[in-house]
């Protein structure tokens, strides 16, 4: 008998991404996540349900050991820590950067800069790092708009192709990390429920690798 896993994907962009991968990987849900209300649901194997919840929210559930397994983005694991979870595989999607960005050709003030973001913790370490003394202003979206209304200096926020920067007249700055989607196993769980785990993480590893060959292949072609 499988032990039962629950896996908590990340709603949003992140979940556009996963479901693919999660197909290719043989797991695949009973019914249609995007057209429905639920928060739960079952999928092709009788053993593996997936949750369906904020991307800040997942790192809670799978630390906590509600949720066996998560898929985070990078910035998420930064910005709330790992705690107690093991993170073996890069996923390899919903890839971008975290970035501060300035408005355009606007240097620096003098002393104390003022900073928007949501990923306080981030951005506290990343001017630290640097000697920078800031004043970190949490906002919860739309940072682009903290520079124009002059609630800000700088945001640390994430970019993707840099048009919602452009369209603000906003440049990157400073390149804080790469970011892309991983998985994230709670350490109990991992050692309760080994074989049931083992065999998801491998699945989706054999899917992760079959793309980047792909990907090679047309790249070289
Ligand atoms: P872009 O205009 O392509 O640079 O996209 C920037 C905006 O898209 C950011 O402000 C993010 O809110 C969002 N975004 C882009 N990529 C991701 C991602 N992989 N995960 C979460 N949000 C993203």
């Amino acid at each position: 008998m499988d032990q039962p896993v629950t896996i908590a994907l990340t709603k949003g962009r992140i979940l556009k991404e996963t479901l693919p991968l999660l197909a290719e990987a043989g797991i695949v849900p009973a019914e249609d996540i995007s057209r429905s209300r639920k928060l739960i649901f079952e999928t092709n194997h009788p053993h593996i349900n997936l949750i369906v919840i904020r991307g800040t929210d997942v790192p809670t559930y799978v630390k906590l050991g509600s949720a066996d397994i998560g898929v985070a983005g990078k910035d998420m694991l930064l910005e709330l820590g790992a705690g107690d979870m093991y993170e073996p595989l890069d996923l390899n999607i919903a890839r971008c950067k975290l970035m501060t960005a300035g408005r355009v050709d606007e240097p620096l003030p003098q002393g104390r800069v003022r900073v928007a973001t949501k990923f306080v913790n981030v951005a506290r370490r990343h001017f630290a790092e640097r000697g920078i003394q800031v004043e970190l202003i949490k906002l919860y979206g739309a940072m682009e708009l903290a520079p124009l209304m002059n609630l800000a200096d700088l945001i640390v926020d994430i970019v993707d192709t840099g048009n919602t920067l452009r369209a603000n007249g906003m440049e990157p700055r400073d390149m804080i990390s790469d970011v892309s989607s991983r998985l994230v196993v709670n350490k109990a769980a991992m050692k309760r429920k080994y074989k049931s785990i083992q065999d998801i993480i491998a699945k989706l590893t054999v899917a992760v690798e079959a793309r980047r060959d792909a990907e090679e292949v047309a790249g070289n072609g």
